[in-house]
């Protein structure tokens, strides 16, 4: 079934044009949304149809999944890296008892995106729900649920030095910057119809919103099977991603960016790289990489507490603004 924004105009009759969105840029205080709400689609691996419902949260919780669909305690999945237990194709998160959920990275990207610091997320289901495979219709909802500032200030996750993670050809780095978060990638794919791009953003709100939050996930024809025969891909269709097939792209409506592929994977790193449970003062560097490269990069970030610290900063323009970037709040543990 089709999922596109228009269809989730019905979800509470807004039009987000009509919802207050604009809090200042420049604070940088922690923020939630300011209402709960839902919706409904299936799978992009498991095929499953799953409800989600996105709620507001305290301060300080953090994005936190919650399985509803299943009896007992200990369903709730912080959305963290180390809680990452599989990331072959889409990043899959677990709590100690095994409970698991799939594909949260476009999702939290959205969160990312929308600079919303906390939300309890209810699944009836295993998996995020694809929508259209892109995060725009994440971002839809949330703008219709508005979004809320908190008292509690947040903090942002300093990269103090470069951090490499290579596998092969593949390559992926966190370097220090001077303020926010800058993804720079580059792919080179056999197929014709996407082959060699590149792409570099500073990221904020309408940055994300306008350039990245369209990408749509993408798939080879030629691996369909396989990703079926081993269990993925179960939901994948023409609605909720882009099918390639050599020199074509197989959707009738063609590409919403001639490089959507290419801004597809900043769309996953931002969300991969928003499991460090904080906004990210640092560039991203990521070649031909995938999600388990990424969460191996998170994983070495980690290791060493002097790659990074925490940091009271604002979004941006820290230096054009006079507050100071040199004051490390505390070594806290990760996460
Ligand atoms: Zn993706």
């Amino acid at each position: 079934m089709a999922h596109d924004v228009s269809d989730l105009r019905t979800l509470n009759g807004a039009s987000p044009e009509l919802i207050p969105q604009d809090l200042p840029k420049a604070s940088n205080l922690q923020r939630t949304l300011k209402s709960s709400i839902g919706c409904s689609g299936v799978g992009l691996h498991s095929g499953v149809r799953v409800a989600m419902k996105l709620h507001p949260a305290p301060a300080n919780s953090g994005i936190v999944f919650k399985r509803i669909d299943l009896v007992g305690g200990g369903s709730e999945i912080p959305a963290r890296w180390d809680r990452i237990a599989d990331s072959r194709m889409c990043t899959v998160l677990a709590a100690e008892n095994g409970v698991s959920v799939a594909t949260v990275e476009h999702l939290m990207a959205a969160f990312y995106g929308m600079s919303i610091d906390n939300a309890l997320v209810e699944l009836n289901g295993p998996e995020v729900p694809a929508m259209d495979g892109s995060a725009a219709p994440f971002i839809f909802l949330m703008e219709c649920a508005g979004v809320t500032e908190q008292s509690v200030p947040r903090k942002h996750l300093r990269i103090l030095k470069p951090v490499v993670y290579s596998n092969g050809t593949k390559e992926v780095t966190l370097a220090p910057a001077k303020s926010g978060l800058k993804l720079n990638f580059d792919i080179d794919f056999a197929a014709p119809a996407v082959g060699q791009q590149s792409c570099s953003f500073d990221i904020d709100r309408d940055v994300f919103k306008a350039e990245i939050s369209k990408a749509r996930t993408f798939g080879f024809l030629s691996d369909v099977t396989a990703l079926r025969e081993a269990g993925l891909a179960r939901g994948g269709s023409l609605e909720n991603a882009i099918v390639v097939d050599g020199d074509r792209v197989l959707n009738e409506d063609g590409l919403r960016h001639s490089d959507e592929f290419v801004r597809h994977k900043v769309l996953d790193a931002i969300g991969d790289l928003y499991l460090t449970g904080h906004r990210i003062v640092g560039e991203f560097q990521g070649f031909c990489s995938s999600h388990a490269d990424t969460a191996n990069l998170l994983r070495l970030v980690f290791a060493e507490d002097s790659n990074w610290d925490l940091i009271e900063a604002p979004e941006s323009n820290a230096s054009d603004t006079g507050q100071t970037w040199d004051q490390p709040l505390r070594q806290a543990t990760a996460g």
